[in-house]
């Protein structure tokens, strides 16, 4: 087993304190402008401001780990990337003391998850009944989740946030990965850490360069995203799974609108939309009735998000002196919207097996593999969960020219009691959700820097 390098122990040449230009020895280097002021080394630099870098980075300042939060782009705003808080989330947000300020946002509150086939319904999942103080998925633009977790990391001597930072190259001292260069406005820096963290989402740039293998299983469809105003009748503190002939719509309730997630088979968007617009918006309708009043407030191609959906996860997330965590090491499809909670809980994990071994500088392969081992089987289950439902819900409906009755087992399961919360249970905390074990913090609450 290799231990990773410490950030300090590098022989860079920049001095102390202010982040290096990359020299030489970096061909793709253009001009140098100032340098920004972030630090030459920290103890973590996390590639990726999303859910799965954010909480890391929080829960690693907070043990008095230096952290560099790399983001490529300027502000942490991503639509329709799900803007869903699952219990799970709430509660790690308790624990940190910050499911106040989440609540005090006023999110919008989904209760419970409907299967629909023309007239018939069956309430799959209800989440108010979960044992938990938080028995809702809560909805609200990403943005501002991301935003009060940066805040409280800011708090904190050791956190640097640096925006329009590109992670593109791993450097390496011994085989060993200990920094990275990054870019902005063209030119690139090197910044050295102990552990590089690849929570760039699903196109990582840091898994590639790392060469980690992504095995991808396939999944049936398409997903084409837009909004519209909160019609009477189309979901009430719900999210909806309707199904009609050939296509299939997700609806969720976001208070005064509703965001519609139109379900297509891959690579069928061509055919779609050479049937016209209209052809696209009377099939919304269809599946939908109650979106009759509304629909005329998407009036063209622009007005909706094409999102491919892929599934695939690492078959190994690490490397000495590097970890990938959320959609990095396993691509999530949106069914069931769990990609955010993994991301989570991936982090918790992660921050719960490394905070001593960073803090020991003794970052091992041992400890990188434990991080993998804790989290593989409740990523692979999952998959397998959304495959189910991929492959029995999702493509039975888009493959068949009329509408399909629901499925038996939708149908069965409200009647058995034993297994009736096992859909909610599933969707709001997954196999094995994880909880902050460092609950106090040690690092002083000063401030961080953003850059
Ligand atoms: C269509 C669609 C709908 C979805 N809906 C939901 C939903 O409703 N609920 C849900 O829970 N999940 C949903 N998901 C999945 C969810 O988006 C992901 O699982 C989740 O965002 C993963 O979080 P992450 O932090 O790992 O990565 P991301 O959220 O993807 O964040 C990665 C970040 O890294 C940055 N980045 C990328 N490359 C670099 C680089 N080289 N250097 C620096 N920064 C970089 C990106 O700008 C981005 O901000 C959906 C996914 C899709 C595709």
């Amino acid at each position: 087993m290799t231990t990773a390098s410490a950030a300090t122990s590098t022989g860079s040449t920049h001095a102390p304190g202010a982040t290096a230009p990359v020299s030489a020895h970096t061909p793709a280097s253009s001009s140098s402008t100032a340098a920004p002021s972030a630090p030459a080394s920290v103890d973590c630099i996390i590639a990726g401001g999303g859910p799965a870098g954010l909480f890391l980075a929080l829960l690693l300042v907070r043990q008095g780990i230096s952290v560099a939060l790399m983001e490529a782009h300027g502000d942490f705003d991503r639509d329709f990337r799900g803007d869903t808080i699952h219990p799970s989330t709430m509660e790690v947000l308790d624990e940190l003391d910050l499911a106040d300020a989440v609540l005090a946002l006023d999110p919008g509150k989904v209760r419970s998850l409907m299967l629909v086939s023309g007239t018939e319904s069956i309430r799959i999942a209800d989440f108010s009944r979960l044992k938990t103080r938080f028995p809702y998925i809560a909805m609200m633009p990403q943005v501002q989740l991301l935003n009060v977790l940066a805040r409280e990391a800011t708090r904190f001597e050791g956190f640097h946030l640096l925006f329009h930072a590109s992670v593109n190259r791993l450097l390496y001292h011994n085989g060993i990965v200990n920094g990275v260069t990054w870019r902005r406005n063209g030119t690139d820096y090197e910044m050295r850490a102990q552990l590089v963290i690849g929570a760039d989402g699903r196109a990582s740039r840091v898994r590639r360069l790392a060469e980690l293998e992504m095995v991808k299983t396939a999944a049936p469809m398409d997903v084409l995203w837009f909004r519209v105003p909160q019609p009477p009748g189309a979901v009430d503190e719900q999210a909806a799974f309707r199904f009609g002939p050939g296509s299939a719509l997700v609806l969720l309730d976001r208070g005064d609108q509703l965001q519609v997630g139109y379900i297509l088979a891959r690579k069928a968007y061509g055919a779609l939309r050479q049937k016209g617009f209209d052809a696209f918006r009377r099939s919304c309708v269809e599946v939908c009735p109650a979106l009759a009043p509304v629909i005329d407030n998407v009036t063209g191609w622009k007005d909706v998000a094409l999102l491919s959906v892929e599934c695939g996860r690492l078959t190994t997330w690490h490397k000495p002196g590097v970890l990938c965590i959320g959609d990095a090491a396993h691509i999530m499809s949106p069914a069931g919207g769990i990609g955010i909670s993994y991301a989570v809980q991936d982090a918790v994990a992660a921050a719960n097996i490394l905070t001593e071994p960073l803090r020991d500088r003794n970052v091992n392969e041992i400890a990188l593999l434990a991080v993998q081992q804790r989290r593989e089987k409740a990523t692979r289950f999952i998959q397998k969960f959304q495959s189910v439902i991929h492959d029995n819900i999702v493509a039975s409906a888009l493959h068949s020219r009329h509408r399909l009755p629901l499925p038996w087992f939708a149908r069965l399961l409200p009647h058995i009691p034993l297994l009736r919360d096992m859909p909610a249970r599933t969707i709001a905390f997954g196999p094995q959700p994880e909880h902050v074990h460092h609950l106090r913090t040690r690092g002083p609450a000063g401030s961080g820097h953003l850059t």
